[in-house]
């Protein structure tokens, strides 16, 4: 087993009462496929399992129950403190499964974690995710069948029949399919389809208000908690801009490291943050590599980010361009000489990096807004933590894609909990957005770091403005540039989750002359 990666990545189960085998799934996730099919009096059970060596450690299986679990915990010891005189579990698997039995659905609230779960116990199919939803699952049920999987493309061929879940997100062009929301567990009876659902986990409402040191105090010690567990054997390898989101991530990795870390920046041939980077990666003494990516491969990535992350958003899909564009090259320079995605490839040769990104501090800290007055500060820290739930940002079918495990410290349930509760005029102090943050590291990375504006990874990539570019070159006009993105987008997602085409196979020329027709033609629908 890599021990450095989680033992799976992904999955899909069906949970049924008669024995029919189900289709083959097709996920972005690369992984190696494990398939089990197992019959209890009650129902069988067929798993594919994508999975990085061990998959006997994803999944536990205990007195005629069986979980699986793709992704892992991050308050191992806390929730084995829960479990005196027991034998120890050995995997995140039979940790969650042995504290079910004691705590049956409410054993998800325990968890701190970037897992999904399915659950089969008898009658029941129990789906779960981590409070974030940060690993999406989707599902699509009938009465006397349960099937569920962490791509919704996965679930393509599956006909539902029967009355769809009321529970969960409705899934474009799936009818049928839900997603289930964050911080949620779903108990379905399989034989009726009934489902009860249980709120696992709620962004805070209220805010807390403690004297700036404790707040530095209180951040600097969570952060640091969250870099720690997520930081594998191996040596961590950071995704890093100079921006202060992940340089924070790259000082506090370094800092616990024996050795050198790793650091990674990606740029462009339009616009980089390579010298900011190197000012960190020079502090902190990481072994730190640039990649630049040309601006017409970083645009032919729209159909991989797309179908990795199967999400309609196009400022999300700008946000993940860059980064998918990072991990296809990691993939590259690390080859293992498989090809991944569909058809059951293997990637045993233990080259997947354990990937650390300063990924969604701006979401609690109201980093992005640019707002100094505090009440509109906290309206959109409201506002992002309302509705972040379905975007998928955080999914590590992006990372996974080139058989990478990524994972983002700053939502680690209890940074996400600090951050968020910190009443706002300790995010915006002294006239500096995120301030709490910057002053919680300012031991540990140069001042001008600390000091440094936000620049996002969409702006210092040219992400943006190419994607723009390539629109208007195309003829949209430039009051509908921003309506033209959200088509392109959804008409890439149709192609590769609705109709499950390879993202290779997307001709991106040709969806971008038929947006451009339909924009140049019609009246803007979109108010600006
Ligand atoms: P700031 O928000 O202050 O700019 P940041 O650059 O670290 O800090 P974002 O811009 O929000 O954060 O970018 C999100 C994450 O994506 C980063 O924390 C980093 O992990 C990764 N990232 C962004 N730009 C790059 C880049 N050019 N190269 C490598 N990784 C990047
Ligand atoms: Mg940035």
């Amino acid at each position: 087993m890599e021990a450095n990666l989680p033992a799976a990545i992904g999955f899909l189960a069906e949970v049924r009462q008669d024995s029919t085998r189900p289709h083959e799934p097709v996920f972005a996730a690369r992984g190696s496929r494990a398939r089990w099919h197992e019959r209890t009096a009650e129902r069988t059970l067929h798993t594919v399992l994508l999975h990085s060596g061990a998959p006997e450690a994803a999944c536990a299986r205990e007195r005629g129950r069986t979980l699986v679990l793709a992704g892992e915990l991050y308050n191992r010891d806390e929730l084995t403190g829960l479990l005196p005189g027991r034998l120890l579990p050995g995997s995140d698997a039979a940790l969650v499964s042995a504290l079910f039995d004691v705590y049956d659905v409410h054993a998800f609230r325990l968890l701190n974690g970037r897992f999904a779960a399915l659950l089969a116990d008898r009658e029941r199919a129990v789906l779960a995710t981590d409070h974030s939803g940060s690993v999406p699952l989707y599902v699509s049920v009938a009465p006397g069948r349960v099937l569920a999987a962490t791509e919704a493309k996965a679930l393509r061929g599956a006909a539902p029949r029967g009355r769809p879940l009321a529970q969960g997100r409705p899934v474009r062009r799936r009818p049928g399919t839900r997603q289930v929301p964050a911080g949620s567990v779903l108990d379905i009876q399989v034989s009726t389809g009934r489902c009860v659902p249980h709120r696992t986990w709620m962004p805070p409402l209220a805010r807390r208000i403690v004297p700036e040191d404790e707040a530095v105090d209180i951040v600097r010690r969570a952060l640091a908690r969250a870099v720690r567990a997520r930081t594998g054997p191996g040596t961590p390898l950071v995704v890093l801009s100079g921006g202060i989101d992940s340089s924070a991530v790259a000082a506090l990795a370094a800092a616990r490291s024996a050795g050198p870390i790793d650091t990674v920046s990606m740029g462009t041939d339009e616009a980089d943050e390579f010298p900011q980077a190197r000012v960190v990666a020079r502090h902190i003494g990481s072994v730190h590599q640039e990649i630049t990516v040309p601006t017409a491969d970083l645009l032919r990535g729209l159909p991989h980010a797309v179908w990795a992350a199967e999400c309609t958003d196009p400022d999300v899909i700008e946000y993940l361009l860059p980064l998918t564009a990072l991990y296809l090259c990691l993939g590259d320079t690390e080859s293992d000489g498989n090809t991944g995605g569909d058809g059951g490839t293997s990637r045993d040769g233990g080259a997947g990096r354990r990937i650390l990104t300063g990924y969604g501090a701006d979401i609690p800290l109201g980093g992005m807004h640019r707002e100094a007055r505090l009440a509109q500060l906290d309206t959109a820290v409201c506002h992002d933590m309302d509705t972040f739930d379905g975007l998928n940002e955080m999914t590590p079918a992006l990372s996974a894609m080139a058989g990478h495990w990524s994972t983002h410290p700053y939502w680690d349930r209890d940074v996400l909990d600090v951050l968020v509760s910190l009443e706002a005029g300790l995010k915006r102090r002294h006239g500096r957005d995120k301030w709490v943050l910057r002053a919680a590291l300012g031991d540990v990375l140069p001042h001008e770091v600390v000091v440094r504006p936000k620049l996002g990874v969409h702006e210092g990539s040219g992400t943006t403005s190419s994607f723009s570019r390539l629109l208007a070159d195309a003829g949209v006009p430039e009051d509908r540039v921003r309506q033209a993105k959200r088509m392109v987008v959804e008409e890439i997602y149709d192609q590769v989750v609705a109709e499950g085409r390879h993202p290779d196979e997307v001709a991106l020329d040709t969806v971008v002359e038929l947006i451009a027709g339909r924009t140049a033609h019609r009246p803007c629908p979109i108010p600006r």
